[in-house]
């Protein structure tokens, strides 16, 4: 019941403590994925999920009040699986199955009456939403359409038990996200984990964060590394790019691109941008922009996104990102200040050929690191959008620290609702990733707070896995922005390593503990030699006592492996040890990072194993 204590008690309808135990006496047992029965054709005959024949026992147990009644939707599921137009249930399904046989043993029968578990899509939901309920003695997961199924299923599995048997979700309610753009990006690049991950992989992990959440997903396409088309290496990187378009618009979220007049690197000289003034250093000069003042230039950055978009027609494409500064940024004359002048009209006009192709396309509008230094941009965009705002549909902002004030003190440009795009990936550490996880759960509570109840969203900036904790941390703070870091980390330790009621305080203090060590390293304070070697005794601690299912899952592996990395080369021997090299290089099998590699930027997230070899230096 532990799980559930985190929810408000009207949201909670809670079977009975010991009902889990009673009714899902699913033991362990040899058999597995050898007896995996045919779901779809079992789904054609009941239009419902079915489990374990011990399910038998349980009609019993007392029936949450169903209001619905059994009218259309349980039996439009059923026709639609059975006619196949819609596999939205069976896609749900076999997740939730893989999930929890993965944690334990479970003999999934053909055919039962119990309907122990039912999946369902109910129009009658917001579509994102979804409902835990009982019906006809059967546990109820309810989505407004397959994402928001995938979002039941996703608590459903998080708020079960798997210590030795499979105990069933005894949390009940309904829940909608508060966020409409619960983003990721994915900045696939450098041979990091997005680069180098199989599609299988990359389809579980869309998966997993579809079950934290998640409803938008940002790849781009890597202009900034490739001469042009005819780049050997420009076929590859669409394929990429089309096979994530593709995995992320199956799970029925929004796959999003982005565009700035940063394109290749061959691009004519005589078009190229003014570079831009930085004198903070914090905007960046990547890449080779493009003046989009100049005829010429204009008409190449529109020529290329024509094919860009040409090459995403037939895979889709839901949300395109404006992106200022850093790949981007022109300082001549007719463009400046560039993020209230020249970025607003070629935004502008690449949202509207965009949506010749895509005429449901969203569009939104970055303002990373506009006023720095002060130039009126902010007030420049306002008075732009007062004017024309038909070709913006969001606003994001954020910054490397603090969340620009501009927005929350003077109001959103042209009224329109604003993302944020946290940085959760490169704060406090390098190589990114590599020293294992980065939990930096109270850093991303403390920005949130800043802009609690003020966003409907935004793209958390992600190099890979590694910062998986965070991802879901953020991904629930858009889901309820109510919702404590904290909370969320009891739900994602029980349900990704088995953490229960007895270890869960030795999680969240190692958690803590991490944290406070990567703070002080960031700030280049000497490190607090107690806290390292706490950490590292609860990180042994928990590796002995979770279960084993729990101690494979690599969210665990890749936080002791940072345990492991925190006690080497802050207070032990340095990188160099054995217990150092050993974890460095698991991190690189985990993060299928390359030992040698012609990638010039490999080095940025490969772990530092003194060993690997960069042959364009930068080890
Ligand atoms: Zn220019």
């Amino acid at each position: 019941m532990w799980q559930a204590a985190d929810l408000p008690a009207d949201r909670c309808l809670a079977f009975p403590p010991g009902f889990a135990h009673h009714c899902a006496m699913i033991s362990r047992e040899g058999g597995g994925a050898a007896e995996a029965p045919n779901r779809r054709a079992f789904l054609k005959v009941t239009g419902a999920a079915l489990l374990g024949a011990e399910w038998a026992g349980c009609a019993s147990r007392p029936a949450a009040s169903e209001g619905q009644g059994a009218d259309t939707s349980r039996l439009e599921v059923g026709r639609r699986v059975a006619g196949d137009s819609d596999p939205g249930v069976a896609r749900a399904w076999s997740i939730l199955q893989d999930r929890v046989n993965e944690r334990v043993s479970v003999r999934w029968p053909e055919g039962h009456k119990g309907a122990p578990i039912r999946l369902e899509v109910d129009r009658r939901l917001p579509a994102e939403a979804y409902r835990l309920d009982t019906a006809d003695q059967a546990i109820r997961v309810s989505g407004g359409s397959l994402q928001g199924l995938i979002h039941g299923v996703g608590k459903f599995l998080r708020t079960s038990s798997y210590d030795g048997t499979f105990g069933p979700s005894v949390w009940r309610g309904e829940s909608a996200p508060r966020g409409s753009v619960r983003g990721m990006y994915f900045a696939s690049h450098f041979h990091n984990w997005y680069h180098q991950a199989s599609e299988a992989e990359m389809v579980r992990y869309l998966e997993d964060l579809a079950l934290w959440g998640v409803n938008a997903v940002m790849v781009i396409f890597p202009m900034i590394n490739l001469q042009g088309w005819d780049d050997p290496e420009a076929e590859p990187a669409m394929e990429m790019v089309r096979r994530y378009a593709r995995a992320i618009r199956g799970l029925g979220m929004q796959f999003a691109t982005g565009l700035n007049n940063t394109m290749f690197i061959g691009a004519p000289a005589a078009i190229r941008a003014g570079r831009l003034p930085d004198p903070t250093g914090r905007r960046g000069n990547s890449g080779h922009p493009i003046c989009p003042s100049n005829p010429e230039g204009h008409a190449y950055l529109i020529a290329n996104s024509r094919r860009l978009f040409e090459r995403l027609a037939d895979v889709g494409l839901d949300i395109l990102v404006h992106w200022p500064y850093d790949e981007g940024g022109c300082s001549c004359e007719p463009c400046r200040p560039w993020g209230s002048n020249g970025y607003l009209r070629l935004s502008r006009d690449l949202t509207r050929v965009g949506r010749e192709y895509f005429p449901r396309l969203k569009s939104v509008l970055s303002t990373w690191m506009f006023d720095t230094p002060p130039e009126g941009e902010w007030t420049g965009l306002t008075e732009s959008l007062a004017r024309d705002r038909s070709w913006v549909d969001y606003i994001l902002a954020d910054s490397h620290e603090d969340f620009p004030r501009y927005p929350l003190d003077v109001g959103v440009p042209g009224g329109l609702p604003l993302l944020n795009f946290p940085e959760i990936s490169m704060w406090g550490n390098w190589p990114w990733g590599g020293y294992g996880a980065n939990p930096l759960p109270g850093r991303y509570q403390r920005l949130w707070n800043q802009v609690r109840g003020q966003v409907s969203g935004g793209f958390p900036y992600s190099e890979g896995i590694y910062e998986d904790l965070n991802k879901a941390v953020v991904a629930q703070f858009y889901w309820d922005p109510n919702r404590s870091a904290r909370e969320t980390l009891v739900e994602y330790a029980a349900y990704e390593f088995g953490a229960g009621p007895r270890t869960i305080s030795d999680f969240l203090a190692l958690l803590d503990a991490m944290e406070d060590t990567a703070s002080r390293s960031y700030r280049k304070e000497p490190v607090d030699r107690e806290t390292v070697q706490r950490a590292h005794g609860l990180a042994e601690s928990l590796q002995a006592s979770l279960p084993e299912w729990g101690r494979r899952n690599w969210r665990w592996e890749i936080l002791n492996l940072r345990a492991i990395l925190d006690r080497e080369r802050h207070i032990g021997g340095g990188l160099g040890t054995p217990a150092a090299e050993e974890a460095l290089l698991r991190l690189i099998e985990l993060y299928h990072a390359e030992l040698e590699t012609d990638d010039p930027y490999h080095h940025r997230v490969r772990p530092p194993l003194k060993r690997a070899v960069s042959r364009k230096g930068n080890r």
